[in-house]
């Protein structure tokens, strides 16, 4: 399996297609997940390609392994949540959607119950307030 260079991640890294951004360094993008299982549901993706987790180059995971703990500690400060999901899925079989390795960070309550993956579209004012919220808890 060939990474796509047209798949939606990437043209949001070629800016392309808008998102709601929480965080960027060199190496990673951080933004909201437009069809959220939770609110805060947010996605962190290394700029380099590769379809997922199986085919990247292991120097990615550092960098975005730090990105993700930063908004997982935003995710627990600006959702006011108890815990934080890290998921991150491999090929179809495995349930992933877009071929470029991401992963996704979910705060989360006791109780609270998860919409499905890959849902319902959100209202985009609710995600750029979202997205706010996490870059005021990263202060960036
Ligand atoms: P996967 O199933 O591949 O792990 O997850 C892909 C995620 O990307 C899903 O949670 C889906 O809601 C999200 N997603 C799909 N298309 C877009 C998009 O155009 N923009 C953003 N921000 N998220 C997307």
């Amino acid at each position: 399996m060939t990474y796509d260079t047209n798949n939606i991640f990437a043209k949001i890294l070629r800016g392309e297609i808008p998102c709601h951004k929480i965080y960027e360094d060199a190496h990673v993008l951080a933004f909201m997940d437009v069809m959220p299982q939770v609110d805060g549901h947010a996605l962190v993706i290394p700029k380099a390609p590769s379809r997922n987790l199986l085919d990247a180059d292991p120097a990615v995971f550092a960098p975005l392994f730090a990105a993700v703990q930063k908004v997982a500690n935003a995710a627990k400060q600006a959702f006011d949540a108890e815990g934080v999901l890290i998921k991150q899925f491999n090929e179809a079989a495995a349930g992933q959607t877009v071929y470029h390795l991401h992963v996704h960070v979910l705060p989360r309550k006791d109780g609270q119950e998860l919409k499905p993956h890959s849902g319902k579209m959100a209202d985009h004012a609710l995600l750029a307030k979202q997205a706010e919220a996490y870059r005021a808890a990263l202060k960036v």
